[in-house]
């Protein structure tokens, strides 16, 4: 339940409730809007506790959150968050574009292509260090070698980065080379990572689970925000379906079904969504038209001798190409398009 306070009531008013649900045995998780301030009552309140609060100082009114999601619903904070990355705003009116390669093989892979994304207007650098792979075979990236690259490339470049983290043991690491954390789609339901990434204060990128619901997924979002970390983006990276001819299906849908239900920012991967090169422009358009604040778009200087993921990355020249385009259509969805400023 959210306990939503007067717009005349006092911070000592709002500190009497908060200690009155602490007493009661449960979590206050405060949320000061601009049109109100409202505190979550995180646990399992008991229905009684709704006519306690509704008579204290200050207060409005009481309301149940409909959803098993709380803090990451509309219903607990109507007004859109956004997510501070460096000087880049995500949620916001900009289109943010984070470009890089699928996985950091070396300095020059990464410093030209840190160079080469910024020049066409991407804002936040891609890299993975810690890989996930579907077979134990193939390439699992370098570690924290690749961590270092990664960070040196973003620095030369100047843009901020982001990289996948897949174990709890290794987000304090991580957390030091990079801007944003990402958890993986095969991660999204590993609650000891999320509970972890949750205790930092970096914001983390969460991917939909291969086969994740919306509410699976705002679940996932809700171990980070209850650990204190509300500096979470959605990332929509496509599903399995029964079509095969391509990697996995994105579901566009879920871009304006997520803002419905959630405050969260939330962007689109098209490039693992397809698998293949040639379908990333018109699904990344698809996704900015549908409201999406942003894309992660999979670029390397020579797909071909790519380790990981080749067959989906964009060369420099199709990733301008697609930025112009992007462009366009942000801007006709009154959007103001990734590279505005630079
Ligand atoms: C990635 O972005 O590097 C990645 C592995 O994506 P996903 O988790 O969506 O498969
Ligand atoms: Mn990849």
């Amino acid at each position: 339940m959210i306990v939503v306070m007067r717009t005349d009531s006092t911070p000592e008013e709002v500190d009497a409730v908060s200690q009155r649900i602490v007493e009661r045995g449960f979590r206050p998780e405060l949320s000061s809007g601009e049109q109100r301030t409202v505190i979550g009552v995180l646990g399992s309140p008991f229905p009684e506790l709704r006519n306690e609060l509704s008579t204290l100082p200050g207060v409005s009114e009481v309301v149940p959150i409909s959803k098993p999601y709380k803090l990451t619903s509309r219903e607990f904070k109507p007004e859109n968050s956004t997510v501070a990355v460096g000087d880049v705003v995500v949620g916001g009116e900009d289109l943010v574009v984070m470009a890089g390669p699928c996985s950091v093989e070396d300095e020059e892979q990464m410093v030209s292509t840190a160079r080469a994304v910024k020049a066409a207007g991407a804002s936040i650098l891609r890299g993975g260090a810690f890989k996930p792979r579907t077979s134990p075979y193939s390439f699992r990236g370098m570690g924290v070698d690749g961590l270092r690259l990664l960070a040196m490339a973003g620095r030369e470049a100047g843009l901020p980065v982001i990289t996948e983290v897949m174990s709890p043991e290794d987000v304090e690491t991580v957390a030091e080379y990079a801007d944003v954390l990402q958890i993986g789609a095969r991660n999204m339901q590993n609650y000891n990572l999320l509970d972890r990434v949750g205790e930092t204060r970096k914001p983390v990128m969460l991917k939909r689970g291969l086969s994740a619901t919306y509410e699976e997924w705002l679940l996932a979002a809700e171990y980070v925000l209850s650990g204190g970390n509300s500096q979470v983006i959605l990332c929509e990276r496509g599903v399995r379906t029964f079509e095969p001819s391509t990697r996995f299906t994105l579901d566009v849908t879920a871009i304006p079904s997520i803002r419905r239900l959630s405050h969260l920012p939330i962007v689109a991967d098209p490039s693992h969504s397809s698998g293949k090169w040639y379908l990333v422009s018109p699904l990344a358009l698809g996704a900015v038209a549908a409201g999406a604040h942003g894309l992660m778009i999979e670029v390397h200087p020579n797909p071909d001798l790519a380790k990981c993921d080749g067959p989906e990355s964009l060369t420099f020249e199709n990733f301008d190409k697609l930025m112009g385009q992007v462009k366009d259509v942000a801007r006709a969805v009154g959007k103001v398009p990734a590279g505005a400023y630079s």
